[in-house]
């Protein structure tokens, strides 16, 4: 932990006598709480601000320009991309402490204050027969204004859509301490530019959100889940794309690798399907699958499901009672964790490529591993084509570091040749700002700069962020216990 250093101590006094100093937080502790996401890489802001009335986030940002005082917005801090780290010092506006949730039945919506965790949405919007569709893995934990500040999807992506496109109405503030409302609680507004979206997924760099309303769906009335073995990786995404084409618009369709398998198989300390099952003693990729809705629609939904898994897996499994189907999630809920028996340092790369990509990404993860002796477990979501292509190294070995470095630059370089993206939910933050031009066009690049500047013309909000390429790996990440750890 290192003492916050008062750049702008002037700027801090003034903010300090017009919220007091039970808003503004300039002890170590609470600054050094601030300084970091899920990435770890400590950088110490000056204060931290939890305004009280949503005039004072204005206020904030007014003094902010009239100081240049960097600042950054937090939500709960589980981005995996530094994204609401304070790379450049000053400020951070930390909103956990707005959580409110309102429900509307009737319109089937959810009025929600920013800090609220997503997965308390769901609490509140389920006795309405209601959910909210987007689900990251972090949903226990992360807020709605990070969620949708990254655009977050999750494994229920493919069916439900992304945060994007559950977002009615936001409110917030500009940059420069105006406030703002982009269109409204309806379900049809087309006045004016859309400047709502522009804000969804633009990681704090546009804006400051204090009230979202969000779009909510019916609870599926039934849900069947499946998991099957595949002898090869190959032959576990030839069946994924295969049943795209039987039209099921699977809820969940995951896919581990066999090295994922492996891992998560060591840390059980148990088979996944008994080697009997399979006839074989090999470990097997598996595809995790769900399905949802009307009970008479799933049934013939599942129906089609057994015929494709005839043709295709080595073993299966089949339930519709939760807590069974629980035992079936368990492998995917563990493989994350376990593989850190393959180093003790992992980068996350949440790649998306096209159906025709999937047989030559897995391809090549192997052959990275195989040529860069780095273990690539590879996970995700594979009805629509988002790929956790994991780098496992050991940190402390500045041979495996090197070497994860090189490895991180070619996954990025060819998943745009195999006309991916670089990323599909976690955003680019700083963890990816060396790619961004491997994705873009200098035009491209360029216009989402004259949009920065335009609403932000002095830089304040999140600095450095997104355009501005930094060598992470200058930096070493904090020895820190966060809970999502033991997840
Ligand atoms: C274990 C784990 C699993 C994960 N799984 C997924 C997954 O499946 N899918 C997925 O998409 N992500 C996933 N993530 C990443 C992360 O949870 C998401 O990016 C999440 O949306 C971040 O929310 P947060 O509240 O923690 O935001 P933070 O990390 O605090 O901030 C993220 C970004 O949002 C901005 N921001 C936050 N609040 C506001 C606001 N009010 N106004 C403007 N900008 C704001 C910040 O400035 C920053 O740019 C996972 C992370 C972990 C640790």
């Amino acid at each position: 932990m290192t003492t916050p250093v008062q750049t702008h101590p002037k700027a801090t006094a003034e903010l300090l006598r017009s919220l007091g100093p039970s808003r503004v937080l300039t002890d170590e502790a609470t600054c050094f709480a601030a300084s970091f996401d899920n990435m770890r890489l400590s950088f110490m802001p000056e204060a931290v601000v939890r305004p009280a009335a949503e005039e004072d986030v204005g206020v904030v940002l007014r003094l902010a320009n009239r100081h240049r005082v960097p600042v950054t917005v937090r939500g709960r801090g589980t981005g995996s991309t530094g994204a609401s780290s304070p790379i450049r010092g000053g400020w951070v506006i930390h909103l956990d402490h707005w959580d409110r949730i309102e429900i509307d039945p009737v319109s089937a919506m959810a009025t929600v204050q920013p800090g609220a965790i997503t997965a308390q949405i769901n609490d509140a919007a389920e006795p309405h027969g209601l959910f909210f569709p987007p689900d990251p893995s972090s949903i226990k934990h992360c807020s709605i204004g990070g969620n949708i500040a990254t655009n977050a999807g999750g494994l229920r992506a493919a069916k439900y859509g992304v945060v994007r496109d559950h977002v009615y109405a936001l409110e917030g503030f500009l940059p420069t301490g105006e406030k703002v409302r982009w269109a409204a609680p309806l379900r049809k507004f087309v006045s004016g530019l859309n400047l709502r979206d522009l804000w969804i997924g633009s990681e704090g760099t546009l804006g400051v959100i204090t009230s979202a309303t969000l779009k909510l769906v019916p609870l599926p009335a039934a849900r069947r889940t499946f998991l099957f073995a595949f002898r090869t990786d190959e032959g576990a995404l030839e069946a994924a794309a295969e049943l795209m084409r039987l039209r099921l618009n699977p809820a969940v369709l995951e896919f581990l690798d066999t090295q994922t398998v492996a891992a998560a198989e060591r840390q059980r300390g148990a088979r996944v399907f008994p080697s009997a099952e399979l006839g074989s003693e090999e470990t097997h990729a598996v595809l995790l699958l769900e399905l949802d809705g009307h009970p008479a629609a799933l049934a013939d939904d599942a129906a089609k499901a057994r015929q494709w898994i005839a043709r295709y897996a080595a073993a299966s499994r089949e339930t519709d009672n939760p807590a069974e189907a629980e035992r079936l999630w368990d492998i995917r809920r563990t493989c994350s964790q376990a593989m850190y028996a393959l180093g003790n340092a992992k980068l996350n790369e949440d790649v998306v490529v096209p159906f025709r990509s999937y047989v030559p990404l897995i391809r090549y993860t192997r052959e990275l591993r195989d040529r860069l002796g780095l273990a690539t477990p590879t996970f995700g979501h594979a009805a629509d084509g988002n790929f956790h292509v994991h780098i496992m190294f050991d940190r402390d070995d500045a041979e495996h570091r090197r070497k994860a470095e090189t490895a991180i630059h070619e996954v990025m370089t060819k998943v745009v040749e195999l006309g991916g993206a670089i990323t599909g939910e976690h955003g680019i933050g700083i963890a990816k700002s060396p790619f961004l031009r491997l994705q873009h066009t200098s035009a491209e690049v360029g216009a989402m700069l004259a949009v920065k500047r335009a609403l932000d013309p002095n830089g304040i909000l999140a600095p450095g962020q997104i355009f501005e390429p930094m060598n992470i790996w200058e930096h070493r990440p904090v020895k820190v216990t966060l809970p999502w750890d033991k997840h």
